[in-house]
């Protein structure tokens, strides 16, 4: 056996085409999980495929020191389009590093080691990030992780208020839990926890690896939270399948970052691809789309699974089903005899972050496939 590290599942993908993913044996499948949300636009989207091959042709890469032009017209889209007053981006790889890099910039713009994340969180896999995901599956064999870090449970804001004081670098919290099980914040929860922070200068990070690009109904999730972050970190769909993570941040964090940098920071490539990822969810108003095709998923699962799962809870085109039983048999169920794939998150939610191009067929499938395995 080679390629000890992922377990692999059963089913050979050679090609995508928009929701669709086709097998080596010729069979389509509908990926109701965009391939952990990297996918907004659908497999294969020709406004970004475009441009990426044609930057792939006249310059691959060069490196970061040097301005190249479509990386500076990303910058001055990802400050347009973030919430007011968060103006300066930084380019990596993934979402971990994204976060790896907020951490970072919130301890040297503070001077302070304290950071606070939230029960069931997931913020990555290298050292940083790791510390501050809840799963001790993901974290145990690799401690001792950074220290400092002090976990509140999600969703208590008297819990936040108490914890967050003048040794506190930073907060961390996904405006949805994704991984932990699709759990919306409560406005309440956003709210206190901004307060509390601006009271002590303390930094406010918004994970938005899962919730961004128009997933929850809005570009970003903060949008439509009644509290603006100091800092916003992305991934997973910014660059519509190709590799790019972003952490953007206001004035008095970029001001004072330290001295963070990566080799392959914002590449010609990537800087067009993720460019057209989102000039094109923009364009073709995406976010609404997801928004109107979010709640009409939920409805029909609602309202066709009822007593067969526990809970549906959503935002957007992030979906979460709470069902009765382990959600791996029936995650396999669906792949296999039903040809419609999609995640889990944890042991008993199946979740579902289709790309936000699906339509009303696309959410009728997975919804009669569900009706059969459940
Ligand atoms: C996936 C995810 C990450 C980690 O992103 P990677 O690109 O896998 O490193 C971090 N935060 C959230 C909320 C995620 O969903």
């Amino acid at each position: 056996m080679s390629g000890f590290v992922f377990s692999e599942k059963p089913i050979e993908i050679v090609e995508g085409d928009g929701p669709y993913l086709l097998d080596k044996n010729g069979t389509d499948y509908l990926d109701m999980g965009a391939s952990y949300a990297c996918v907004p636009l659908g497999h294969g989207h020709e406004a970004v495929t475009e441009v990426a091959s044609e930057q792939l042709d006249s310059l691959t890469y060069v490196q970061a020191s040097y301005p190249v032009e479509i990386r500076t017209q990303l910058y001055e889209l990802l400050a347009e389009t973030a919430p007011k007053g968060i103006d300066n981006t930084w380019l990596c790889n993934s979402g971990t590093e994204a976060n790896e890099a907020a951490l970072k910039f919130a301890r040297a713009a503070t001077g302070r080691s304290k950071i606070i994340a939230t029960t069931r969180s997931f913020h990555g896999r290298t050292m940083g990030a790791l510390a501050t995901t809840w799963k001790d599956k993901y974290k145990k064999p690799y401690e001792p992780l950074i220290g400092d870090v002090e976990f509140v449970p999600y969703n208590e804001p008297d819990a936040m208020a108490e914890a967050v004081d003048e040794e506190t670098a930073a907060v961390i919290v996904e405006p949805v839990q994704g991984e932990g099980g699709i759990n919306p914040a409560t406005d309440e929860f956003l709210e206190t926890t901004r307060e509390e922070t601006a009271a002590v200068d303390a930094a406010l990070i918004f994970d938005e690896v899962q919730t961004g690009m128009g997933r929850t109904g809005s570009l970003w999730a903060a949008e439509s939270a009644d509290a603006v972050p100091d800092m916003i970190t992305s991934a997973k769909g910014l660059g519509n399948g190709l590799p790019i993570g972003a952490t953007l941040c206001q004035d008095w964090i970029a001001e004072n970052y330290g001295s963070h940098a990566s080799t392959f920071s914002g590449g010609p490539v990537i800087s067009a691809a993720a460019h057209a990822t989102v000039s094109t969810i923009l364009e073709e108003e995406i976010p609404a789309h997801a928004a109107e095709m979010g709640e009409y998923l939920t409805d029909e699962l609602e309202s066709r699974l009822e007593s067969s799962v526990r809970e549906v809870r959503s935002e957007g085109l992030m979906v979460g089903i709470e069902v009765k039983r382990g959600a791996n048999r029936i995650l396999r169920d669906l792949a296999l005899n039903h040809q419609v794939l999609a995640l889990p998150a944890g042991r008993t939610v199946v979740r579902l972050l289709p790309p936000l191009t699906i339509e009303h067929e696309h959410a009728d499938e997975v919804v009669d496939a569900l009706v059969e395995v459940l």
